[in-house]
């Protein structure tokens, strides 16, 4: 690794940080229901302004040991883990995930890249929303979906996915919101959130068809996985509910990067 190659990555880690100190400002204001550009941060608790110096991603947090200079009341450890994740997410974008996911053709080289960064920023910013608040906010399941629909048009358009393939993709969507739907009716509303009915569609959209439903099967996996392993540790009760959402997010996460090899295995099983 070259001197340069460590500086950007310091560089995008530090930046990363900023845009999750960012999404933690959204997270708090879209759940208190004020604009998301309403002045200077506030501390949660005795709601008087928060300096710039004691603002700094992660740094802050560790020199505050995690409590408001002035009432002393702890903050949210949301803080530093979405600062500490979102850094990691551009670190991991830059070192991996610019290759993984360019494509050849123009402006795809560019496009491609960037689009994957903002879906794993909506995508994190609703992992920490719904793990909190047992709800994902509409309008991100809108953005997801209108960015993960024009995302797969410009690619039809582009001559890179086939128009039948576009298709499928779309068919898979609605199908897997139907089948979360038909889940939610027959579990009396108690099985998953009408939350994950609905971000269902984006994740298909992005995952597209056949690896939907390999993202699907990875959520449910390791959704009752952590779910058995939460009331081993005494941290969940039965019918008592887990937020879904995040599983569905690791699930379709884990189905971009394996889902074709797993289709591949597969195959060669059967
Ligand atoms: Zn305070």
């Amino acid at each position: 690794m070259s001197e340069l190659t460590v500086i950007i990555g310091l560089f995008l880690f530090a930046l990363g940080a900023s845009v999750g100190s960012f999404l933690n400002v959204l997270i708090y204001r879209t759940r208190k229901n004020q604009p998301w550009l309403a002045g200077r941060s506030v501390c949660e608790s005795c709601k008087k302004q928060i300096a710039w110096y004691d603002n700094i991603p992660l740094l802050s947090f560790v020199l505050l040991f995690g409590k408001c200079r002035r009432c002393r009341k702890p903050l949210s450890i949301s803080h530093p883990v979405v600062e500490g994740l979102t850094g990691l997410l551009f670190v991991w974008w830059y070192a991996v995930g610019f290759f993984f996911f360019q494509l050849s053709q123009q402006p795809f080289v560019m496009l491609q890249p960037i689009f994957w960064l903002f879906v794993g920023l909506i995508l994190l910013f609703i992992f920490i929303y719904d793990y909190r608040y047992y709800i994902i906010p509409d309008w991100t399941v809108i953005a997801l979906t209108s960015m993960a629909l024009l995302y797969r048009i410009a690619l039809v358009v582009a001559g890179i996915m086939r128009p039948e393939d576009f298709f499928w993709t779309v068919f898979g969507a609605v199908a897997a919101s139907g089948f979360f739907y038909a889940i939610w009716l027959l579990t009396k509303r108690k099985g998953i959130g009408f939350g994950d009915v609905k971000l269902a569609a984006p994740l298909g959209l992005l995952m597209g068809w056949p690896v939907v439903w390999i993202g699907l099967w990875l959520a449910t996996v390791v959704g009752a996985i952590i779910g058995v392993l939460l009331i081993a540790l005494g941290k969940a009760k039965f019918g008592k509910p887990i937020p879904f959402g995040p599983f569905l997010i690791i699930g379709t996460l884990l189905a971009l990067v394996w889902g074709d090899a797993l289709i591949s295995w597969y195959a060669t099983l059967v």
